[in-house]
């Protein structure tokens, strides 16, 4: 049965998303759109996309995709991706030579009703890739696979969390990009280091294995664009779990840039 919430502002997902909307204007570097709206029990749901594009650089734009709100009942993952952007309309240079792609609410029944699972009671980070039929994976992963995205980042809070954490995809990326996005997350909130996270070996809150059907690039897309899941501990006050996951994106920015920079010889 899913778990009903009071009323809350925080749910109300029209006022969630109203000033980013407000943010979409002629000249401005942020453009909202849907990637699908669908019914759920006489409503309908939308699952928005917001694109940002950073000041030009000497590259080609780096396009990076983020994910927040997969588990309805993680609201700091949908809020930081709000914060973050709108850090970003604020301040586009932080994002030279960057396009970024932002769902932030991709399980719009959930959060709504703040419960982990979607409107048909599955976990949507179980589905993905696997010919799953729901309208939130149908329509993601056929953005997935239509943008050609050089990085993934995902958005979660564990409730069973000790402090922030995350997976990468490998030892490389785990030292170049999740190692500084937790050390800077952790001026904001601890860092889990036990041993054994979610189930996974764990070193320093660093995790390179992880379930099958989760959010992920299309199989067999080469190159592989990297992966990386940012985790906030759910029982921190939220906005100390938006900053640090706000942080953390920055810092993934910046620290993704000097990877490339580096790539090459490694
Ligand atoms: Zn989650």
């Amino acid at each position: 049965m899913p778990v009903l919430s009071p009323p809350s502002p925080l749910r109300d997902i029209h006022a969630l998303l109203d000033p980013l909307v407000a943010l979409d204007r002629p000249g401005s570097p942020l453009r909202y759109d849907l990637v699908a709206s669908f019914p759920h029990e006489g409503e309908i749901h939308p699952l928005p996309r917001l694109v940002f594009s950073g000041p030009p650089a000497a590259h080609d734009p780096i396009r990076l995709a983020l994910f927040g709100g997969l588990h309805g009942d993680e609201p700091a993952s949908v809020l930081a991706p709000l914060a973050f952007l709108e850090r970003l309309v604020a301040d586009p240079a932080r994002a030279t030579g960057y396009n970024l792609t932002v769902y932030p609410l991709c399980n719009p029944v959930g959060y709504a009703r703040a419960t982990r699972h979607n409107g048909a009671d599955l976990d949507l980070n179980r589905e993905f890739w696997r010919g799953s039929v729901q309208p939130e994976v149908v329509a993601l992963e056929r953005d997935l696979a239509a943008r050609d995205f050089d990085g993934i980042i995902t958005l979660h809070a564990d409730d069973t969390a000790e402090g922030v954490y995350g997976y990468t995809h490998g030892r490389v990326l785990n030292e170049a990009l999740l190692e500084p996005a937790l050390r800077s997350a952790g001026y904001i909130l601890p860092r889990d280091r036990r041993a054994q996270i979610d189930g996974f070996p764990a070193r320093d809150g660093k995790i390179d294995a992880c379930f099958q059907g989760i959010l992920c690039a299309p199989p067999g897309r080469r190159p592989r664009p990297f992966d990386l899941i940012f985790e906030t501990p759910a029982r921190a006050p939220i906005d100390l779990q938006v900053e640090a996951a706000v942080t953390a994106l920055d810092t993934i920015l910046d620290e993704y840039r000097v990877f490339l920079a580096y790539a090459p010889n490694l």
